[in-house]
């Protein structure tokens, strides 16, 4: 494997981008996800990037939960009410 040298930046790989993207977000297959981690384990840039791509997703992913967004709202009210109407 080609070892990359530390240049101390949070920068990915440019051919690394994409992939590590699909990793963080959950999009990518099981051979992507097995490249992305060979490459990291020799790519001290790469681990950084993707640990601060994780990081920013789990604080979206927070916030989508904490403001739920309109249209689920309203999935969810024509589910409760077709259930009561039914019960009628
Ligand atoms: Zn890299």
């Amino acid at each position: 494997m080609r070892l990359h040298k530390d240049n101390g930046s949070d920068e990915p790989c440019k051919h690394m981008e994409g992939h590590l993207n699909r990793v963080a977000d959950g999009t990518a297959g099981p051979l992507r996800r097995w490249y992305v981690r060979a490459h990291m384990a020799g790519c001290p840039m790469c681990t950084r990037f993707f640990a601060s791509l994780k990081a920013m997703l789990g604080r979206l992913h927070k916030a989508k939960e904490a403001e739920p967004n309109e249209e689920a709202v309203h999935r969810i009210l024509a589910t409760y009410q077709a259930a009561t109407a039914a019960a009628d």
